[in-house]
Formats: structure tokens, C-alpha cells, sequence
């Protein structure tokens, strides 16, 4: 077969690469510490379970609207006026997944040759669907900053130009955990009125934060216009393998990426769109007691590599840390889940080499036996 050159510009996703390869070694009988992708581990609230077998048995198992169901894009509208945004049902797609919005966004704007800017570190399937879409990336590198963009708003500044279509914001980050400052956002959006630049912001981490408040981009002036919301399901209710996630944007964006949505998903999953409307209208106390137990674990992570002289950047959302590895952090990776059988994803894979991320959705006891394990192989 002859293969498109455009599928030949992308890798597989590294992410999930490792976890497939932390699975297959569990299932040859090792006991892998899987710090690799990142998921949940708590199963998915018992409400939203029960609403989607209530919504089977009442027979929503047909096609649904294309863009979603009534009741669920009206939930996700209220949802973001109650975050301070001025969405209605119209502004909202709901997709397979906050992975099938982003791709939707990035097909819908960007051309090939298109200039598209990523803050590094980036979650790596936003530099397989600019490239799929021919796009040109160029990366402003948070790492000297701790991995904050406030600091980095100069070098933001060298890299946006009229020739930039497209900037992609997420807060909290995956995979650094830091979450911008009102600062940082507001410098984003001088540089993107000014450049007249389309801002996709993925705040699918928006709800697991610790002691801090994130800011939708689209709630500053003159961001509503230009900005793409995108946020999901998997991460605040623990509902990775219902993939159902959405967008929020200007009316004119949702027609055109509706026509690409209509011929490729058709829509998200109908039952599991009316689990969506139970997750947002009445879940609220078990996302506190998911996000009370990532806390924990942060807390506990990076008190145990303190003790360990290894200083990491506190993240404050998200369940990601990035720990400074060795220069080579494929090799490191490598090691650790061959001779400690601890998983994480090479910095590398974000654009942030020397550095593997570890992702503490995992108990208090897993995460201080990788960190025992590490130390036990000199790798820490
Ligand atoms: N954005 C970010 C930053 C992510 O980490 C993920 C992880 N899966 C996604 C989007 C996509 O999530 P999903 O497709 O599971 O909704
Ligand atoms: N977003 C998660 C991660 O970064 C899940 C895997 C993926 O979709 O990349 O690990």
C-alpha cells in the first residue's frame, strides 16, 4: 500500500505508547508501577453510571444530533455562564472525547503552512494535529521559567507575528501542572488581539486545581470572539473510556467544524451524552474527593523527592509533575521501566527533553514504591 505522505508526518501517541507497554508488561507478570498516562484511577461516580444504563433502557441508543443532544449542550452552556462565559447551547459541540474538539479546531483553521504556536511543555497530540493539518509549528519553551508563561511573555511576544494563525493554551497544563497567572492570560490575549491570532484554550484540567482558581481565556475582553473553549469529561469525573468531551466557540467556528464532525464521528455516544447531563448537574462532591486525593498525592510526591534532593516545580493542578531526569530522557524512561518497573513519558515527547513526566493518579502507596524503586536503581 502507498501511504499518504500527510499520516507519515505523525508519530503514535508516546502517552499512550507507554501505557500500552506498562500494560503488556503486567500482563506478563511484572509488577509495573504505572506512572505513564494519564487517567484516573478512581472508577467513574456511581450517578453517572447509573443515568447512562437509565438512558439505555430508555432506548436512547439511535444516532443523536450531530452536534449533541439538546439536553447536554444546554448543561454545557450553563455550565460556562456559570464560569463567567457567554456560550449558548448553539456555541457548543459535543465530541468523542476533548481530543476529537481539539482535532476539529485545529482542522477548522489551520491551512497547510499555517503558523501555529505551542507553549513547551505540550501535550503531545497538539503537534500531531497541526502537522496532520499542515501546519508550521513554532514552540516558546516555558522550561526556564518553571514552567510558568508570565515570565515567558517576551518570548511569546518574539514568536507571534501577523503570520501566526493559531495559538494553544492549556491550563492547567498537561504535562507541567502549572496553571497561568491572570497576567500570563491577559499577555496572550494583548498578543492575539493585536496579531489578530484564533486561541484554542484546552482547560480539561480545569477543575482539578489545588488552592488556586484557573481563568477561562474567553472570559477577558475581546478573547470571546477569537477564543475555541475545549474541555471533556475524562479527567474531572474519572470518564476516560466514555470519551465525551466538547468545544465552545463563536457560531461561525461551530458551523464550519460541524461539517467535519457530521462526516467523520456523526456525533458522540448517544446514552453516553445524557450521562454527561447527570456528571455536570449533580457530581460536584465526588470531583471534591477525586481532587482532595490528587492533592494529597502531590503533596506526598513531591515531599518524597525533596527528601531525595530532587527539586520539582509544584504543580498546581492537573496530577502531572516533570521531574529532571538525565539529559538523554528516553534512555532514562527506558531504565526505569526496565529496572525499577516504573513507567513515565519522556519529556522529549513534550518538547521538554531532560525531564520525564510522572503522573501521580495513582495511590500514596504505588507512588512512594516508585519512588523506593527509583532511588534502589540510582535513577533519582
Ligand atoms: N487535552 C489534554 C491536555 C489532555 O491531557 C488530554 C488527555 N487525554 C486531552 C486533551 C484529551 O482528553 P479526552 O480525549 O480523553 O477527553
Ligand atoms: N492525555 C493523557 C496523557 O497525556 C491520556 C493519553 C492521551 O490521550 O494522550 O497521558
Amino acid at each position: 500500500m502507498n501511504f499518504s505522505e500527510r499520516i507519515q508526518r505523525v508519530e503514535p501517541s508516546a502517552t499512550l505508547a507507554i501505557s500500552n507497554l506498562a500494560s503488556q508488561l503486567e500482563a506478563e507478570g511484572k509488577d509495573v508501577v504505572d506512572l505513564s498516562v494519564g487517567e484516573p484511577d478512581f472508577p467513574t461516580p456511581d450517578n453517572i453510571v447509573d443515568a447512562c444504563e437509565t438512558a439505555m433502557a430508555e432506548g436512547h441508543t439511535g444516532y443523536a444530533p450531530s452536534n449533541g443532544i439538546p439536553a447536554l449542550r444546554e448543561a454545557v452552556a450553563e455550565k460556562l455562564q456559570g464560569d463567567g462565559l457567554d456560550y449558548e447551547a448553539e456555541n457548543v459541540v459535543v465530541t468523542p472525547g476533548a481530543k476529537m474538539a481539539l482535532y476539529e479546531a485545529v482542522q477548522s483553521v489551520v491551512d497547510d503552512g499555517d503558523e501555529v504556536v505551542l507553549l513547551d511543555p505540550a501535550w503531545v497530540s497538539y503537534e500531531a494535529m497541526v502537522k496532520l493539518a499542515g501546519g508550521d509549528l513554532n514552540r516558546v519553551d516555558l522550561s526556564p521559567y518553571d514552567f510558568q508563561l508570565e515570565p515567558a511573555l517576551d518570548d511569546l511576544a518574539d514568536a507571534v507575528s501577523d503570520e501566526t494563525e493559531l495559538l494553544v493554551v492549556n491550563s492547567p497544563s498537561n504535562p507541567t501542572g502549572a496553571v497561568y497567572s491572570d497576567a500570563a492570560l491577559e499577555g496572550v490575549r494583548d498578543l492575539a488581539v493585536d496579531h489578530d491570532v484564533t486561541v484554542i484554550s484546552d482547560e480539561i484540567y480545569e477543575r482539578i486545581t489545588y488552592g488556586v482558581d484557573p481563568t477561562s481565556l474567553a472570559t477577558l475582553d475581546d478573547m470571546y470572539e477569537r477564543t475555541i473553549t475545549v474541555n471533556g469529561f475524562s479527567k474531572a469525573y474519572s470518564m476516560t473510556g466514555w470519551r465525551l468531551g466538547y468545544f465552545a466557540a463563536p457560531e461561525e467556528l461551530v458551523s464550519q467544524a460541524a461539517k467535519l464532525h457530521s462526516h467523520s464521528v456523526s456525533s458522540a455516544v448517544n446514552f453516553v451524552q445524557h450521562a454527561g447531563v447527570e456528571a455536570l448537574q449533580n457530581t460536584d462532591d465526588e470531583v471534591e474527593q477525586m481532587v482532595e486525593a490528587f492533592e494529597e498525592r502531590r503533596d506526598r510526591l513531591v515531599e518524597l523527592l525533596d527528601d531525595h534532593g530532587v527539586d520539582v516545580a509544584t504543580p498546581d493542578g492537573a496530577f502531572y509533575a516533570m521531574l529532571p531526569v538525565a539529559d538523554d530522557d528516553r534512555q532514562w524512561c527506558e531504565d526505569a521501566i526496565e529496572q525499577a518497573q516504573v513507567a513515565t513519558v519522556p519529556g522529549s515527547a513534550f518538547g521538554a527533553p531532560g525531564y520525564a513526566r510522572m503522573s501521580y493518579a495513582n495511590s500514596v502507596e504505588r507512588i512512594e514504591e516508585a519512588v523506593q524503586r527509583l532511588d534502589d536503581e540510582g535513577l533519582l
